[in-house]
């Protein structure tokens, strides 16, 4: 009788597979994809199979220790789909695999409890127990604001702390944490909403779908829809489609903040149980909804980018809402994926349907549709009968000139607010800076206050007074002095954020109600879904946000949108930054006006004659796509060629620009057909973290040069990490 072995991938090492051998009584259930535990030397260490095989070249192997949860197996068409996406991304296998199992479930572990954390003093007593302005004042004071216990994993991600001084604070008695079994979590009941009636573009972008769904085959669609086009009707019925053929489907939305939104839909139209994958959830939540998928007990599953790998059974159908969206793409750690091409992929690998939907569609999609490849879908009018919003150009050097100075508001625009607070409608101002003032220099001898871990300006916060630095998080107090001069009396405050607009609105208008959302005001659990509530209860007249605004929130009685400076994303030098400043000045006027109410949109700039600023308030996506293909065919960049950034960070920064450069150098010597290999730089962000960073970009018209030159690239050491970025959204940072 033949000996049966196994390969396989350790968790946490970067070498290659080995060896094991199956003892008979797991020779039933070995499978590529289980997860085991085996031997390597003295500890037990865990694995996912990658091969089996009746030999092996090794002469002593040792048996697997024990199979990890059967159940948690993938599926073969997973398991390829990992396989695929550790060749096109240069992952470690090991790290790919690491987005296909919750974290407990890789472990073995299949706890469904979930963990809640309560004060059990009041607040004034728990706050006599810590340090003033730590980690632990920002647990106290979040959950003395809530009303009831607090997911605590969640809480502990969204207030970004570790868990020992929470688990301080427990042993001292000052918070309790309470484990709660999933099941015995109810869920809010919705009234059932019934399926709305489609226009004749909805019913034929519809029917495009059903069709590929009854052919059992894969197939790639594209909504090009007008913002306000009813793409989630669609997305809906297309569900409806999927369940009906007993099949299962995935929705992605682009930010975790949209998903209870999306969610609350779902359970009100189809009143079954839906997965939610999102890395906000608890572990135990995600456990439960991964192993409801497993069951096939439930079968439609909403949630970020990394919901993508959810194992739901017969999938049928997987959409990507606002496909365009940043949000889908990985980019601080391996597998540097894109959410959107791994689902195009899974979907070929499963014969399911994909559709990728947007107002704004990405121009590598809206290519792939050009050219046959996606299913085109155009949705060119709003669902309801609101008409496009009316979009205005504002010059600020005027603006300014006539106030005498700085200002945020053009007249154009307090004209527009004076009018929506009169007749009692609603108005959001977009700025895509948070804070108060931007940074803080010296007059007399130009220094300017950086943070000692990033080279970044740091941000003054005017609510909690302090400096803080947007990349890392680093905080200090203002200086009373400047720390290179010494002077007492130059410091000054530069460039202002969404803390700043707030304050000089209520200047001009006493009475006005606001509302801000930015990443400081939504640290908590639920705040952006409060924050969302009370403005569409009206219990503000304005809402001052940063991007987050701007996607896909329905806000129906804000009738204008003005947006404060859209020129800062304009200046980054990166092929896609006209094509982001199109998509998010689309996204953000496309939240006016939706309902009966005529919407209108003020574009402040000081750049007004730019060519992608007219096509913004045109709303022509057309002629910006034509245009900005051209440009992109004539320079050489995505779709035209393939690029990978290499990025290399270390402490020592003459040793981490070293080792860039005698990697470039390298490639260059192969000289790979195709490909173009651009000198190494410092990256946009120089230093981050006390890391000094240098990156260098390869292009290429051919892909299968790029697998040629991954030999080259040394992985990463303590000393320097190395980051392959296949697809990069951006070139610069
Ligand atoms: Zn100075
Ligand atoms: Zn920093």
């Amino acid at each position: 009788m033949s000996e049966t072995f196994v390969e396989v991938v350790l968790d946490r090492s970067l070498a290659r597979p080995l060896d094991y051998a199956v003892p008979a009584h797991l020779l039933l259930h070995v499978k590529v994809g289980a997860r085991v535990e085996v031997p390597l030397k003295n500890v037990l260490k865990q694995g996912t199979i990658s091969a089996i095989k009746h030999s092996s070249e090794f002469l002593k192997v040792r048996p697997i220790a024990r199979l990890l949860l059967p159940e948690a197996t993938l599926s073969p068409a997973l398991w390829k789909l990992a396989d695929w996406m550790s060749h096109y991304y240069a992952a470690p296998l090991q790290k790919v695999l690491k987005c296909f199992f919750p974290p407990n479930v890789r472990k073995g572990v299949k706890q469904k409890q979930l963990q809640r954390i309560a004060l059990a003093v009041p607040k004034e007593e728990a706050l006599l127990h810590v340090v003033k302005n730590g980690p632990q004042t920002k647990l106290i004071e979040a959950l003395a604001a809530a009303k009831e216990p607090l997911p605590l994993a969640e809480l502990l991600t969204t207030l970004q702390i570790s868990r020992s001084p929470v688990e301080t604070l427990a042993k001292k008695k000052i918070v309790l944490i309470e484990a709660v079994p999933i099941a015995d979590l109810s869920e809010e009941e919705f009234f059932q909403t019934r399926p709305k009636s489609l226009n004749k573009e909805q019913e034929e972008c519809l029917a495009k779908i059903i069709s590929s769904l009854e052919s059992k085959q894969f197939a790639s669609h594209l909504i090009h829809g007008v913002t306000g086009s009813g793409k989630t009707e669609v997305y809906m019925q297309a569900i409806q489609a999927a369940l009906e053929q007993n099949r299962s489907a995935i929705l992605l939305v682009p930010e975790i903040a949209l998903t209870s939104q999306t969610i609350e839909r779902l359970r009100a139209r189809f009143q079954q149980k839906i997965a939610v994958l999102h890395h906000k959830k608890s572990l135990g939540e995600r456990t439960a909804a991964w192993d409801d998928l497993l069951k096939n007990e439930a079968q439609i599953v909403v949630g970020a980018r990394s919901a993508i790998f959810a194992p739901a059974q017969n999938l049928g159908l997987i959409i990507i809402d606002e496909e365009h969206d940043g949000s889908y793409k990985q980019s601080d750690e391996a597998p540097c994926y894109h959410g959107r091409d791994v689902a195009v992929m899974r979907a070929h690998l499963e014969k399911a349907v994909v559709v990728l939907g947007s107002a704004t569609p990405s121009l590598e999609s809206y290519a792939n549709a050009k050219k046959g490849k996606y299913i085109l879908s155009t949705l060119s009018s709003r669902a309801t009968s609101a008409p496009m919003p009316k979009v205005q150009i504002v010059d600020m050097k005027t603006a300014c000139d006539k106030a005498g100075g700085f200002t945020h508001f053009s007249e154009e625009l307090i004209e527009a607010l004076r009018q929506r607070v009169e007749v009692g409608e609603q108005a959001l101002l977009f700025l895509n800076r948070r804070g108060y003032r931007r940074q803080q220099m010296c007059g007399g001898c130009r220094h300017v206050l950086k943070c000692p871990h990033c080279d970044l300006a740091l941000t003054y916060h005017l609510s909690s007074n302090i400096l803080s630095c947007h990349l890392c998080n680093y905080q200090r107090e203002t200086p009373r002095e400047c720390p290179s001069c010494r002077s007492s009396e130059s410091l000054e405050f530069k460039g202002f954020g969404t803390e700043h607009v707030e304050r000089s609105l209520h200047a001009l208008f006493p009475s006005i109600r606001t509302l801000r959302m930015d990443r400081d005001t939504t640290q908590q659990k639920n705040s952006h879904e409060e924050l969302f509530m009370q403005f569409r209860a009206h219990k503000a007249d304005v809402l001052i946000g940063t991007q987050m605004i701007a996607k896909g929130f329905h806000f129906p009685s804000a009738t204008l949108v003005g947006v404060l400076n859209a020129d800062t994303a304009l200046n980054i030098p990166d092929f896609r930054s006209g094509e982001q400043v199109f998509q998010l000045l689309t996204q953000v006027a496309g939240r006016a006006g939706r309902s009966e109410l005529p919407g209108e949109v003020i574009i402040q700039t000081y750049i007004p004659d730019h060519p992608i600023l007219a096509l913004a308030a045109a709303q022509d996506y057309n002629s910006f796509y034509a245009s900005e293909i051209e440009e992109r065919k004539l320079f050489s960049y995505p779709p035209f060629c393939r690029l990978i950034k290499i990025l290399f960070s270390g402490e020592d920064a003459a040793a981490t620009e070293r080792l860039a450069q005698s990697t470039c150098s390298k490639i260059q010597e192969l000289k790979p057909e195709g490909a173009e290999i651009l000198p190494v730089l410092p990256s946009g962000h120089p230093k981050i973290k006390d890391l000094y960073r240098f990156q260098f970009i390869i292009k290429s018209i051919n892909p299968r040069v790029l697998e040629s030159i991954f030999p080259s690239i040394p992985a990463s050491t303590p000393e320097i990490l190395v980051k392959i970025d296949v697809d990069p959204l951006n070139t610069f940072f």
